[in-house]
């Protein structure tokens, strides 16, 4: 039977440090949250972001924007954003409508505040290992092995997923972690045959129960950072459990591992964009 990582426990435990560091800073960090429509997920993914905010002791600050806001509306409050004082952080929940470029938005986030690390300084600076800020989901994969002692160094890592927000990301902070890391994706030709030499396997593609127990080695720790919803409602990762929990040393359900970590990563963020800022 595996092991179960409970990113629930971890990501409380984390939260406890954050909070506890930010009683002892000088300056209260901010994080300032753009939402621009009315996706029903995204609204509830930014809720849960002000929340975890306000948990905390981070300042928050939330512009709901109507989904006709234009482009030129968008960049001029990031303008605002990026030289107001008491915000270090600034978060555009994505995606965003169709007739705004993301990368545009992405780019005109100055970097210092750029607490997803997707500006394209940042994703640098995470290929080169000299960064200020960690992409937070797969910082929040590398916070669940640390916290499991799962020391990536000389193990073979298969990450499933070339996005630029998960997957490439993720196979850099296993590199950076001495990690012999293979990345997969949909032109892969033998996904089967790669996952099975993975020490450690790291799935995300968005498809439902897709990897299943014959394609995972014995004793493999397995992450699985999908998050898909089935007709029922419920929540299901990337990974089958059934099939793969048996074979797996540990492994991340799907809800309660790898998800909670994604926002405790953005507060680590932004406490350290105020940090930054404070030097
Ligand atoms: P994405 O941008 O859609 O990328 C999916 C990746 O999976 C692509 O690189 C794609 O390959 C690859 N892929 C798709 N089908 C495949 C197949 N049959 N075999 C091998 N590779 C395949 O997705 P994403 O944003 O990285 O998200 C992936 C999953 O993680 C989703 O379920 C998402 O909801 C979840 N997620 C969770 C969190 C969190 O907070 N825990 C955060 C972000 C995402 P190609 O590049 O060749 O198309």
């Amino acid at each position: 039977m595996a092991i179960l990582i409970d990113g629930k426990a971890v990501s409380a435990a984390e939260r406890e440090l954050i909070k506890e560091q930010i009683s002892k800073m000088t300056v209260k960090p901010g994080l300032a949250v753009i939402l621009v429509g009315e996706d029903p997920a995204s609204q509830v993914y930014v809720r849960n972001k002000k929340k975890a905010c306000a948990d905390v002791g981070i300042y928050s600050e939330s512009y709901d924007l109507a989904a006709e806001t234009s482009q030129a509306e968008l960049l001029e409050l990031i303008d605002k954003l990026n030289n107001k004082d008491d915000i270090h952080g600034i978060l555009v929940q994505l995606p965003l409508p169709k007739h705004i470029d993301e990368t545009a938005v992405i780019n005109a986030i100055v970097p210092e505040k750029d607490v997803d690390a997707f500006h394209p300084v940042n994703v640098g600076k995470i290929m080169t290992g000299d960064y200020d800020f960690l992409p937070c989901t797969p910082a929040g994969v590398m916070c669940l092995l640390k916290h499991y002692n799962i020391d990536p160094s000389g193990k073979e890592c298969v990450v499933v997923g070339r996005s630029n927000i998960v997957g490439k990301p993720q196979a850099m902070l296993l590199l950076h972690a001495n990690g012999t890391v293979t990345i997969c994706h949909s032109r892969t030709k033998d996904l089967k045959a790669k996952c099975l030499e993975a020490d450690i396997l790291v799935v995300a593609i968005g498809k439902p129960d897709f990897i299943t127990g014959d394609m995972v080695k014995e004793g493999a720790v397995v992450v699985d950072v999908g998050i898909n919803r089935k007709a029922d409602g419920k929540l299901t990762g990337d990974v089958d459990f059934a099939t793969v929990e048996p074979k797996a040393s540990y492994i991340t359900p799907v809800p309660g591992g790898a998800g909670p970590m994604t926002i405790t990563m953005l507060l680590k963020n932004t406490v350290k964009a105020a940090e930054l800022k404070g030097e």
